[in-house]
């Protein structure tokens, strides 16, 4: 399997890391589309949203009460955006689950 994040994870590839635990890995997005822009993963592989089970139920419980820390952490600390894009259907680049969080300027309107 060639993926990128989990290159990233295992530190194959280089990233500006901002957060890490022993089930999460958060970094900066290669190609910003706010002046913040962070990715939360699981450092598990799961493809998208259409690959999860119950079985994933606390794993993105975490990941969703991980994510306004990391924000506040990356100075996002009066709000934030997040997005995860699941499938070609809905535009997903990187088969590898991540959840999007970005802002910094509140001026945009429109997600991805
Ligand atoms: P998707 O469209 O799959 O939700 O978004 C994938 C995101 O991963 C894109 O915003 C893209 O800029 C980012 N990305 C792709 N390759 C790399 C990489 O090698 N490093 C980092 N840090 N981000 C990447
Ligand atoms: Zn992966």
């Amino acid at each position: 399997m060639d993926c990128i994040f989990c290159r990233i994870v295992d530190g194959d590839l280089p990233s500006r890391r901002v957060y890490e635990d022993e089930d999460f890995l958060a970094f900066h997005d290669i190609r910003p589309i706010a002046p913040v822009h962070v990715l939360i993963i699981p450092k598990r592989h799961v493809e998208s949203l259409l690959d999860i089970s119950a079985t994933d139920e606390l794993m993105l419980g975490k990941l969703l009460v991980l994510a306004p820390k990391i924000a506040v952490s990356v100075g996002l600390d009066t709000g934030f955006r997040s997005l995860i894009n699941t499938g070609h259907g809905g535009g997903q680049e990187v088969f590898h689950l991540h959840l999007h969080v970005f802002g910094g300027d509140g001026s945009y309107r429109t997600p991805i």
